[in-house]
């Protein structure tokens, strides 16, 4: 049994989802390296928009119900 807390607020459970999101980021351009004439080199700086992207859109995101895990007892 696991005694490890996680917040299933909405903007806790958007943040896990980045590791995710950059997996099938960084996917989608080694797809596309083999379809276009675009080399990795010239695309990786979407990782960085991705990324920015989903930040911005992270903060947006309602954090009601949130519990810090460091604060609970
Ligand atoms: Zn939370």
């Amino acid at each position: 049994m696991s005694s490890r807390f996680r917040c299933t607020c909405i903007r806790c459970r958007f943040s896990s989802l980045l590791g995710p999101v950059m997996l099938v980021t960084i996917g989608a351009l080694f797809l596309a390296q083999q379809f276009t004439s675009y080399r990795f080199g010239e695309l990786w700086p979407v990782i960085l928009i991705v990324l920015g992207v989903w930040k911005v859109l992270q903060y947006m995101m309602p954090s009601d119900g949130h519990a810090c895990p460091v604060t609970r007892q």
